[in-house]
């Protein structure tokens, strides 16, 4: 075996169904009196049922999350954490929400409890993504973590399929970069074949009844493996290009990463040998994983193409540009000729190749 360093972010994670009944334990047990809960508009109703469970403890409410964590809308939620004298952050929704405490915590220090109800999996990562006059910036940092993180699958049931299936190919993205990553482990490696296995195996099933509690239950224990690889080491060149697609074409976080993905590993795999070996077994054998990758787009009903999806034509050479600039490490080089055919194959839709 090759030599590694694992490093473990800590974690306490309450896993199941009707988990989110010990919310209020869970405040306690941090010592909060008055939590600041934080949403989206769409989760308004689902809020109001969690204030009712809470009763003091729920000291005000902010749901005006959104997506890539504007510091504009930081700088709201921080004025309502402050006039309600908050001593706790509770986030209940995907990605841009989770973001939005982890900036609080950033700017506060006060303890998260992340109830996540999409697969993006922010929550077990110490990362985040913050957005200041159109720049998008990553840090990380174990103090953006939230203290816990509690997966009850009942608040995943109302997310629609379309969603369910992109945000699970962007915890399936996490996990793919980590098995090539240039801190890759043996630990991790195993945790995202199992996660990958997992969201494989739920996501046509959700798709079809989004209802299916187990099917629902598989897909976030996945993405909750997947986002401890995310969390756990260093991301390449899928990341790299989904983040300054997202950033500056603002197109849409999950479904980017479900339609560039295939793309990044047929890229990636004449240097990575290993990662495709499990992979491939992750995804059940069978055709080669970019293919297999590609084809999960057309088996949920995912969208195949950038265009699709609001990219401009125009934009392509200025991704290509900003990818090359500042290159993430990734286990091929960056190489101008195959990474522009890489994008265009992305925003046509056509079959990832190798070249
Ligand atoms: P999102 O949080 O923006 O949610 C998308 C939409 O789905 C929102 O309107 C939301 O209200 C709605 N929604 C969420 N859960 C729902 C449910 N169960 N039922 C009905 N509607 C629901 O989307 P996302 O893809 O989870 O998150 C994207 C953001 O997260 C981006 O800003 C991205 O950069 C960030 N992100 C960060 C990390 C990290 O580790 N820092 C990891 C992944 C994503």
């Amino acid at each position: 075996m090759q030599p590694f360093t694992y490093n473990a972010n800590p974690a306490r994670v309450l896993f199941g169904a009707g988990r989110l009944a010990d919310l209020g334990a869970e405040l306690e047990r941090l010592g909060a009196k008055r939590a600041l809960i934080i949403s989206t508009p769409s989760q308004r109703p689902v809020i109001a049922a969690l204030v009712a469970q809470l009763g003091t403890l729920a000291g005000a409410v902010f749901d005006g999350a959104t997506m890539h964590t504007p510091t504009d809308v930081t700088a709201a939620a921080l004025v309502v954490l402050k006039e309600r004298q908050c001593d706790a952050l509770v986030a209940l929704g995907g990605g841009s929400t989770i973001g939005l405490a982890k900036a609080l915590a950033l700017r506060t220090g006060l303890p998260q409890i992340a109830i996540p109800t999409t697969y993006a999996g922010s929550e077990v990562t110490p990362i985040l993504g913050e957005t200041a006059n159109g720049v998008k910036t990553t840090r990380r940092s174990p103090s953006l973590l939230p203290q816990v993180v509690i997966y009850d699958v009942g608040q995943t049931l109302s997310l629609p399929p379309a969603m369910s299936a992109s945000s699970g190919l962007n915890a399936i993205a996490h996990a793919v970069e980590s098995l090539y990553s240039r801190d890759a482990n043996p630990i991790i490696s195993l945790t995202a074949e199992e996660g990958i296995a997992a969201l494989v195996r739920s996501l046509p099933v959700i798709v079809e009844s989004p209802g299916n509690t187990d099917a629902r239950s598989d897909a976030q224990y996945g993405a909750w493996l997947c986002g401890t690889c995310l969390g756990a080491v260093g991301m390449a060149l899928h990341h790299q290009l989904c983040h300054v697609l997202g950033g500056s074409f603002d197109l849409p976080h999950a479904q980017t990463h479900a339609i560039v993905l295939a793309h990044v590993i047929a890229y990636n795999a004449p240097a990575a040998p290993e990662a495709m070996v499990r992979l491939g077994r992750a995804l059940g054998g069978g055709k080669e994983p970019w293919t297999q990758v590609h084809g999960m787009l057309g088996k949920l009903g995912l969208p195949a193409s950038l265009r699709g999806i609001g990219m401009p034509e125009e934009g392509l050479q200025h991704a290509l540009d900003l990818v090359l600039g500042d290159s993430y490490w990734n286990p091929r080089p960056m190489e101008q000729a195959p990474l522009r055919n890489l994008l265009r194959r992305a925003f046509d839709g056509t079959a990832p190749t190798l070249d």
